[in-house]
């Protein structure tokens, strides 16, 4: 079991602190600490600011000093502090520190695994399913993961300002009236001011069709200050679901649950995403924490992804043979909340396709073979049909 190295000690956190801020030449003082525009404009970023973060190894190094210009790194001093110095295998490390491994191009990578860009209709939206729509409302996010499905467009310039493609994705929701769900994502769009967050809502919910709003991000994860009073206020006017981003248990630290808390008691239904990666959550102790741990939140595990073939994503993907028998040491044996559905986002645009190991044997002649949790056999039998 892999120990949690955030100090429960305050005094040994702010010593972190302490160190984290004298890279960029300031002292710890916990109200900046607590500012998010703090945070954003003290993200790690350069490789120097690394190298006296972290004992670095040659591959780390490498990587960050070759795939800056394929894919943006960026690290916010919160999300820093939580990874371990001196391990290399840190669960939180992998996920925000590239490695050279990043460069390498295995068979069946692509760019775009999801097949995002044939299904889009306007520029950042992406109409995929029959009633609901995926927009992308900016492409920068609070520090970067290394597995990103949409690296292509995140921190890349890849998508015009939101104001100049708006009036177009409004115009096309607004013809689609079939459209009833919009998914806000990005880039992560809680990093947009409460002013524009709450005119982008308020222009989308004003088309009577759309019923369900919900926004993806992983500012609760990687900013937590972020969730303030204010922010929540926006969310809740407009009756916005969030799906929120978390790997590990280490993330659930006492800032974002006192930022889950927030959105929790401001009426803001929470669930999140995960993604398998080897090395940071692929073993059943890993991902049981992180569940429990955000059931403790009132976050409601959602989905747990597959990682996408994205090019230089290879040693962070396990097979989908692990990800089944991980499945099945979570189902049954922990609260049916604490386990969520575990999808492929299926190559070239075949959309989320749940995968679960056989619970059905046979099925014939109204008569069902079923295997449970635990291994064992059980039949049910169909109602007698009525000719
Ligand atoms: C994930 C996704 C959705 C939402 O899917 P749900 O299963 O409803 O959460 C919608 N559109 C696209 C393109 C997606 O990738
Ligand atoms: S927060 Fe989401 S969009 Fe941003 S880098 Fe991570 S996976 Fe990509």
């Amino acid at each position: 079991m892999k120990e949690n190295t955030v100090p429960a000690d305050p005094l040994i956190r702010s010593a972190r602190r302490e160190e984290i801020c004298r890279i960029f030449g300031e002292s710890y003082d916990p109200a900046r600490w607590n500012d998010w525009r703090w945070q954003m404009r003290h993200r790690f970023i350069k490789p120097e600011q690394f190298e006296e973060l972290l004992r670095l190894t040659p591959a780390e190094r490498r990587g960050l000093t070759m795939s800056q210009e394929k894919f943006a790194v960026a690290v916010t001093p919160h999300f820093a502090e939580l990874i371990d110095p001196d391990d290399p295998a840190c669960p939180i490390r992998l996920q925000v520190v590239p490695r050279e491994e990043e460069l390498l191009v295995g068979p069946g990578d692509m760019t775009d695994p999801c097949g995002e860009d044939h299904d889009s209709p306007v520029p950042g939206l992406v109409h995929r399913y029959p009633d609901r729509v995926l927009l992308l409302a900016l492409d920068t996010c609070a520090s970067y993961c290394r597995y990103c499905t949409r690296s292509r467009l995140v921190s890349q310039g890849g998508l015009e300002p939101l104001p100049r493609r708006l009036d177009a994705i409004v115009e096309y929701l607004e013809q689609h009236t079939e459209v009833r769900d919009v998914l806000l994502s990005g880039g992560d769009p809680l990093l947009m001011s409460e002013d524009r967050l709450d005119d982008l809502l308020g222009r989308i919910s004003a088309i009577p069709h759309i019923e369900f709003l919900r926004i993806g991000s992983r500012v609760p994860c990687f900013l937590p200050q972020r969730i303030t009073p204010e922010l929540v206020a926006v969310l809740r006017k407009h009756r916005v679901w969030l799906s929120l981003h978390f790997c590990h248990a280490r993330e659930i630290t006492l800032e974002v649950g006192r930022a889950c808390d927030l959105l929790a008691d401001g009426g803001i239904p929470l669930g999140s995403q995960t993604v398998l990666l080897k090395g940071v959550n692929d073993d059943v102790q890993s991902l049981k924490e992180l569940f429990h741990a955000l059931l403790r939140i009132r976050v409601r595990p959602y989905y747990l992804y597959q990682c996408d073939p994205v090019i230089g994503t290879g040693h962070l993907r396990t097979t989908v043979q692990a990800g089944m028998e991980l499945m099945s040491g979570l189902r049954g044996h922990t609260s049916g909340y604490a386990v969520p559905t575990y999808a492929i986002d299926a190559p070239g645009g075949g959309g989320k396709v749940p995968i679960q190991a056989q619970t059905i044997l046979e099925y014939e002649n109204g008569h069902v073979n079923l295997r449970n949790w635990a291994g064992q056999y059980y039949s049910y039998f169909d109602p007698p049909e009525h000719a």
